[in-house]
């Protein structure tokens, strides 16, 4: 039976709008083909978990505070993190998380949450506390050359700069900045993103790219995983794109 490792990071201080539901995405459509899950927890302060033993990494977003403090938490991993980045195990990061991946976190007082600089990025709040960057949010991104729209929801201050690879293209709401036209950035195993909670559940698709990312680097052959009946997910997909974008 083939498995899959997954390490969930301070889940009890970055679970916005419901981010732990990205789990329950992963291992539902995992199990429902047979794929055992084990999940790992990591906690403030807990023992160092051993990041290149895992094949799907998950942090979610959470407040300025939150992040202040898992900031220097994790600051004390950044090699770890770093080696097991470039090994290949997979990110999937939101929000307050994707922002601690890059150079730094600008807070709304000027505050410097330092990052982990694994990758270009940085982000800066806007001072003013009322612009904020709230609402649905569609993006056209793609997946192994499969084009796919990403339906979520956002909810962030920050404005992220300097972004070379993003997620997607913004088709409805705002994204890295309130101008801007693109989402999040994505490499082959990494997907750091604004859209909150609702992320893997309501797009089976990144569910699965992940899932099969994960299979085939761990058992180093091509997988094809068994579809699944997403009646109801495309029925509410259906409904939100109509809704959304008006199609
Ligand atoms: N503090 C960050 C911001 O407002 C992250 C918030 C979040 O994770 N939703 O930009």
């Amino acid at each position: 039976m083939r498995e899959i490792k997954i390490l969930y990071l301070y889940p009890d201080m970055l679970n916005l709008y419901g981010d732990r539901g990205n789990i329950q995405a992963l291992k539902y459509r995992a199990e429902k083909r047979n794929i055992t899950v084990q999940i790992d927890h990591h906690y403030l302060g807990g023992q160092a978990p051993d990041f290149s033993s895992y094949d799907i990494i998950f942090a979610g977003g959470g407040a300025d505070k939150e992040q202040a403090l898992v900031a220097t938490d994790m600051m004390q991993y950044k090699e770890n993190i770093q080696k097991a980045v470039n090994e290949g195990v997979f990110f999937l990061l939101v929000c307050g998380s994707y922002q601690l991946f890059g150079k730094y976190y600008k807070g709304v007082e000027g505050d410097i949450i330092p990052g982990l600089e694994i990758f270009d990025f940085y982000t800066e709040a806007i001072p003013d506390r009322t612009k904020r960057c709230i609402g649905n949010i569609v993006i056209q991104a793609e997946l192994n050359g499969k084009a796919t729209k990403v339906i979520g929801y956002e909810n962030h201050g920050g404005q992220t700069r300097d972004v070379n690879n993003s997620f997607g293209k913004v088709l409805l709401g705002h994204g890295n900045t309130f101008e801007a036209t693109d989402e999040g950035f994505m490499i082959k195993n990494v997907i750091a993103t604004y859209i909150h909670g609702t992320l893997l559940s309501k797009n089976p698709d990144i569910t699965d790219y992940i899932i099969q990312y994960a299979l085939e680097r761990k058992y180093g052959e091509e997988i094809e995983l068994e579809p699944l009946d997403d009646t109801f997910e495309e029925k509410c997909r259906e409904q939100l794109l109509h809704r959304f974008l008006g199609e």
